[in-house]
């Protein structure tokens, strides 16, 4: 793809830049849609981000629920191609060390069958989905994440573990205004997300983003003296959202 300077959407730096799709591309099934966000990445940041992203396919496409989306099934040669390849080595031996045997349960818990499993490295698969949310950030900002802000991303999963008083104020504050502003949807369901500004606070924002239209995650921007030492900063958001 063609080079020129620009800003890294990332970093910050100026120099050659590179399109980086966003999500990452190879979540689409051929032909891509037209619609793709791309944002420009230097290429230490573009570079650093392709063993992520093949995680990220892995992990989402393995999914119960996800494994039958048409995308999925559409792109699954690719998926098993990419996997074989010599330099997947590294990829294969870590899919391999994270089978493991579950039982299948119905949602009430009945037992159907044992089952293998792969378990997902979720702190890989959230740090994809803080840089999809700091380029989202850049797109729709025009600048990157200042300097004093961080990025942090959870999966609805995480969140639905979060204690009672964590999640109720971060329902009532974030993710109820959230789910009722309009969704933007791109390719066949792949990828959908939506936000929301603070409507104090410029750079405090907060992103649902979906993939396949079942793992859900949400990705805020926020100022670094809100975290609180366990990173768990969920409860700190007391926002005007949407905005
Ligand atoms: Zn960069």
């Amino acid at each position: 793809m063609r080079k020129k300077n620009q800003e890294c959407a990332y970093c910050g730096s100026i120099g050659k830049v590179t399109m980086d799709h966003i999500p990452p591309k190879l979540l689409f099934s051929r032909p891509l849609p037209n619609d793709l966000i791309t944002v420009p990445a230097c290429d230490k940041c573009h570079g650093e981000t392709s063993k992520d992203d093949e995680y990220l396919r892995l992990a989402l496409q393995m999914r119960d629920g996800i494994a039958e989306h048409p995308d999925v099934i559409k792109s699954r040669p690719t998926l098993l191609r990419s996997l074989e390849k010599p330099e997947a080595v590294g990829m294969r031996n870590s899919v391999l060390g994270s089978i493991v045997g579950a039982e299948l349960c119905t949602p009430s818990g009945l037992f159907i069958k044992d089952i293998l499993a792969m378990k997902t490295r979720m702190d890989r698969v959230d740090r994809v989905v803080a840089r999809i949310t700091r380029g989202l950030f850049y797109r729709y900002k025009g600048y990157i994440v200042p300097r004093g802000y961080d990025v942090v991303a959870g999966s609805k999963e995480a969140v639905d573990k979060l204690p009672p008083d964590m999640r109720n104020p971060l329902d009532e504050g974030v993710l109820n205004r959230l789910l009722a502003v309009p969704a933007f949807c791109i390719g066949n369901g792949v990828f959908s997300y939506r936000f929301g500004t603070d409507k104090c606070d410029a750079n405090i924002t907060c992103w649902i983003l979906c993939f396949y239209e079942q793992a859900g995650f949400l990705g805020m921007t926020f100022p670094i003296s809100c975290l609180n030492p366990s990173g768990a900063a969920w409860h700190t958001i007391t926002t005007n959202l949407p905005g």
